[in-house]
């Protein structure tokens, strides 16, 4: 079966996830995708594959190599889509060959893909583009990465001629909500290598993510009835607003950096006039810019207190996840046999760094060095997503080029 038609399948099936749900995963109908995954994986003879309790899919495409070493490689993607968009009723539309004019959708037709508004729109004239049609999200993100993997395992289940080490399958939920690698088996899983694939335009290989603390600020005032505050009342309200108006206005914020920048971002403010708190996500790609950032925060901290000699602030940081290349760094191979795989399907690797975290990141510092590759999946969390037939059989053909790489290289 080819990735268009698994592709096609899977974005039918609703599998949005849910940042408010106390469960795991946080919605049940993430299962109906994976429960036919595995039915899939097992008609291609993958006899292992299994759903378990917590919701992830293993499976094992045994190795037929006469090498003793080959490492055990993981292909890794997830099932849920973004809670931004509803993934509900996805009807996806091919455009085939498309011509490059506007792509109007059909249920709102205020919703166009136009080649120059779009990132690597402009390359895909003469290819096939897969939409939704204008009232949902696609779920390229990252089903797109479950269609590429599903057929480069029946490929090598069909090619036995292909020599190749144990490969290990796993699909993960709630990788949208942060939570992909809550209740993974790393042990179970027994991969040396992985690879998330789950990157966007055909070449692309993201080996850094951003380095990421959480910061909380909790401002004690000196609270007064306020027709008795004459010189007594300070507002820990108006301290925190001044914390927060004392922070850059030009630099250090998602608004204004780019790149390998990192920021300091409020996310969350509550308070009365006795006590407030703020929350602040801190990002950097370095560890010592994470450090120069929360410093920086303590001195505008210690800067706003010296005018409320009553009041008092604490604040705490907390790590949240770390930059993969940190890890990747270690084991160099893993990237050099991406760049090979990628090579030898006639693709120019561009190596980008994620101003964001991945479930890659977290695996890697869990024990699986695990970077993330190309899906071809564009525009994600929007109703605008997209992706080609044409980068999704290139990844297809850069997963079984990997197997073989590996192969090849022990
Ligand atoms: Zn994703």
């Amino acid at each position: 079966m080819s990735v268009l038609n698994r592709f096609l399948r899977y974005v039918q099936i609703d599998t949005q996830s849910d940042p408010h749900s106390e469960t795991f995963p946080s919605t049940a109908k993430q299962r109906d995708l994976s429960n036919l995954l595995v039915v899939e994986l097992q008609e291609m003879g993958i006899a292992d594959a299994h759903l378990d309790e917590h919701g992830y899919v293993y499976a094992t495409i045994a190795g037929n190599s006469n090498k003793p070493n080959v490492p055990v490689i993981c292909f890794c993607s997830h099932v849920d889509t973004s809670p931004d968009v509803t993934g509900a009723n996805v009807k996806p539309i091919v455009h085939q060959h498309w011509d490059g004019t506007d792509i109007v959708l059909p249920d709102d037709p205020t919703q166009i893909l136009r080649k120059n508004e779009l990132h690597d729109l402009e390359n895909q004239i003469g290819n096939d583009i897969v939409t939704a049609s204008g009232t949902t999200l696609l779920g390229a993100d990252n089903k797109a990465g479950v269609a590429e993997i599903m057929t480069a395992a029946w490929y090598l289940m069909q090619h036995p001629e292909i020599k190749h080490g144990d490969i290990k399958i796993l699909f993960t939920p709630d990788e949208e909500v942060g939570r992909g690698t809550e209740q993974v088996n790393l042990a179970k899983l027994g991969a040396d290598y992985g690879y998330t694939v789950d990157g966007e335009a055909v070449g692309t290989l993201e080996d850094e993510t951003f380095s990421a603390d959480g910061a909380r600020i909790t401002i004690t005032g000196v609270s007064t009835h306020p027709g008795y505050a004459f010189g007594k009342l300070e507002n820990a309200l108006k301290i925190a607003g001044d914390i927060l108006a004392s922070l850059p206005k030009d630099s250090l914020s998602p608004e204004t950096t780019q790149d390998k920048e990192g920021f300091i971002h409020p996310v969350h403010f509550e308070g009365i006039q006795e006590q407030a708190i703020i929350e602040f996500i801190i990002r950097d790609f370095t560890e010592e810019g994470l450090k120069e950032k929360e410093d920086m925060l303590q001195g505008i901290v210690n800067e706003v207190l010296q005018h409320y000699p009553g009041s008092s602030a604490q604040l705490v940081v907390k790590e949240q996840y770390r930059n993969m290349k940190k890890i990747l760094d270690q084991h160099p191979q893993v990237i050099e046999n991406a760049i090979k795989a990628m090579k030898r399907s006639g693709l120019e690797t561009t190596a980008r760094s994620i101003r964001g975290g991945t479930d890659g990141s977290r695996l890697s510092f869990m024990g699986l060095p695990c970077p993330n590759i190309f899906a071809g999946e564009h525009a994600f969390h929007s109703r605008l997503e997209w992706v080609s037939v044409q980068d999704m059989e290139k990844a297809v053909e850069v997963i079984v080029n990997l197997c073989k790489v590996w192969e090849e290289e022990a």
